[in-house]
């Protein structure tokens, strides 16, 4: 048994509780877990045989029968294929090919998927805190890169779309990253959609009476190269826990101006980094099967 050396405990805690600064959730922090299951989820290549099913919260869970995005199809190419984390519940697989193929028929250009789950999900060694239930994917702002040949996807530099000087969107954000946050917004199953407060603020401004949707964006720290789509538990998924509806309102007030503020001064010494909990019992029992 090892020391336990995570940091972003809190973070995952307050993730839980649905309220928390997410800049972590897509770092390159190690994650370690406290509990060594029979299989790390991270060494597993094949999805859990058997329905698909979330179990467990979006930073907590596992995802049983999972399903693989195919490195390209219509309007779609995924990066970083040698990570193993282009699966998910056949729900996001769904999402994604139909996406893709409305940013494809509208000639938005070519939507580039960043990490979605591992094979059976869980938490990842390295990078995010959610994605853990194979609902959650990362998909890139960028959409004039073309199709990129395999050796050229193993990278995450790609352009951001906020000007850390002024804190506001640069000219990397245009028409098309708008439409494709209304495109992305509109899927009935999507919760919440993950981007920096810069971003919100530009979808607030150029939304005009339109705000309804923009209900689901919530800002976040970081996300200024990607947005994070997160999808709801599947119906009849017993064992995937409800996350809170986002606030009532579409959060372009009070709340998204709060974002831009100095953080108030420390009070103190920093609280100490708490381990994750421990995976849900059926998410070791999936790790435990042959894989
Ligand atoms: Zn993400």
């Amino acid at each position: 048994m090892g020391r336990l050396t995570h940091r972003s405990a809190p973070l995952l805690l307050a993730l839980m509780l649905g309220a928390a600064p997410v800049w972590a959730v897509d770092t390159d922090r190690p994650q370690q877990s406290s509990v060594a299951p029979a299989s790390a989820p991270h060494d597993l290549r094949h999805p859990g045989k058997g329905p698909a099913e979330p179990i467990g919260t979006y930073a907590n869970g596992c995802v049983r029968g999972a399903e693989a995005l195919p490195a390209d199809g219509h309007g779609f190419q995924v990066l970083n294929l040698s990570r193993h984390r282009n699966y998910g519940h056949p729900d996001l697989i769904a999402y994604l090919t139909s996406l893709a193929a409305e940013v494809e028929r509208e000639g938005l250009g070519i939507l580039s998927i960043g990490d979605m789950s591992m094979p059976r999900g869980g938490r990842m060694k390295t990078g995010h805190a959610s994605h853990q239930m194979g609902l959650d994917v990362d998909i890139w702002f960028v959409l004039d890169l073309g199709r990129l040949p395999p050796a050229a996807r193993e990278r995450e530099d790609f352009a951001t779309m906020v000007d850390v000087q002024t804190q506001r969107v640069n000219s990397n954000f245009g028409p098309a990253q708008i439409r494709l946050m209304k495109l992305a917004a509109s899927a009935p199953n999507v919760t919440r959609i993950f981007v920096n407060p810069a971003i919100k603020l530009a979808l607030c401004e150029a939304a005009g009476e339109d705000k309804g949707w923009l209900r689901k964006v919530r800002p976040w720290f970081g996300h200024a190269a990607h947005l994070h789509v997160r999808l709801a538990c599947p119906s009849g998924a017993s064992q995937c826990e409800v996350q809170e509806p986002p606030p009532e309102g579409d959060g372009c007030g009070e709340e998204l101006l709060s974002w831009f503020q100095p953080p108030p001064p420390e009070t103190g010494p920093p609280a100490p980094p708490k381990p994750p909990p421990p995976p849900p019992a059926a998410c070791l029992a999936l790790y435990g099967e042959p894989d």
